[in-house]
């Protein structure tokens, strides 16, 4: 099967591939054909949806509307493509056994330069960007605006705190003029007490309220793994760029009474600058585990967000309505990274209707 995904590879993949080293080969093959650009052993650029819609119909992202990033000169990468201390339900990661690869996934084996990664986002995502030119639909400023990114989102896939020079990269970065944002499910803690420099924003995404809800949602691959990131939430107030508690919110999981009491309790510990509900999307290898009605509606994210912000004295800041995403702040306007978006989030609309908790949900644990 792979020699015959192989022959109907384009030049660039091919040498793509050639980068990756056994056994990692068929996972990467894998990750080619959906549209994940390799760059070096381990690290990996795909376009975001906001990046298109950006470009071809002026639409941008709630990162945009919350922090002025601009959606269409924001490179999406993750340094750490097939690894992770986690197999959460709601990952669309492949995992090695996915494909009867035999490797531990939860130990990264080598460690590119980063500055080669740096030079080759940019490449990747300047080669994605150059697919507009002469695009009936693209607007051609924001085409040339695309080609000079100015942000950097390491989330994507895999854990990118398992990159050993995470702290270097992110100062490579930002020696280029380009901002960060980290997204991190937090276990690595000692990860993030030592970086070099610390991203320009830094994101803990979190489902779980609690050890027994973390270890049926977020299937740790390593022992302690709550407890690390416990001590990760002890660690952010420590952190002087603003800092994100993202809670991806799941029907029938964590949209309960107990799970509010939980996640107020953690925002406490952590007093992150904001936190983020934003609604689980069925998408990808997701859709194995989970099912669409795991889905909140914009409706559900906003009345859990209000309840929320009422129990930890938060400010609901904005919300994004195509994007299912609410903003809670700790401070009276968020600090903004970029030009984007100058007119900010919709309003925050109050909720419809009672809030209501769901007593039976549909996913056990
Ligand atoms: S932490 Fe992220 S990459 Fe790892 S399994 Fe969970 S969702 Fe996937």
């Amino acid at each position: 099967m792979i020699s015959r995904v192989r022959g109907v590879m384009g030049r660039k993949l091919v040498d793509q591939l050639a980068s990756v080293p056994d056994p990692y080969k068929p996972l990467a093959e894998i990750m080619l054909k959906q549209k994940y650009h390799f760059v070096g052993r381990h690290t990996v650029v795909k376009k975001c949806y906001w990046t298109h819609a950006a470009i071809v119909e002026g639409r941008f992202c709630y990162k945009c509307k919350f922090y002025g990033i601009e959606s269409h000169r924001d490179i999406q990468m993750s340094p750490v493509a097939f690894w992770c201390w986690n197999a959460c339900l709601h990952c669309w990661r492949i995992r090695p056994q996915d494909i009867g690869i035999d490797v531990d996934d939860t130990k990264m084996p080598y460690a590119d330069d980063p500055k080669m990664i740096v030079d080759g986002i940019i490449e990747a995502h300047r080669r994605i960007i150059s697919g507009y030119k002469g695009h009936p639909k693209a607007d051609p400023k924001r085409v040339e605006e695309a080609m000079n990114p100015v942000h950097v989102t390491m989330s994507l896939t895999g854990e990118p705190t398992l990159y050993e020079r995470l702290g270097e990269l992110i100062q490579e970065i930002h020696r280029r003029g380009m901002t960060t944002f980290l997204v991190t499910r937090g276990v690595r803690p000692d990860v993030l007490a030592n970086l070099e420099e610390e991203p320009s924003q830094l994101y803990i995404s979190m489902e779980a309220w609690d050890k027994k809800s973390y270890n049926y949602f977020n299937r740790p691959l390593v022992p302690r793994a709550w407890e690390l990131t416990m001590e990760t939430l002890h660690l952010l107030p420590s952190f002087s760029s603003p800092t994100v508690l993202r809670i991806t919110l799941v029907r029938g999981f964590n949209d309960t009474e107990e799970a509010l009491d939980g996640f107020a309790r953690l925002i406490r510990t952590a007093s992150p600058t904001y936190v983020e509900v934003k609604a689980y999307m069925w998408v990808g290898a997701s859709r194995e585990r989970l099912s669409k009605t795991n889905m909140p509606s914009h409706e559900e994210v906003r009345r859990f967000s209000w309840r929320l912000a009422e129990r930890i004295g938060y400010k609901v800041y904005g919300e994004v309505r195509a994007s299912r995403v609410v903003l809670l702040s700790s401070i009276e306007k968020p600090i903004r990274h970029g030009k984007g978006c100058p007119e900010g989030p919709e309003t925050p609309e109050p909720p419809t209707g009672e809030y209501e908790a769901i007593d039976n949900p549909e996913l056990t644990y």
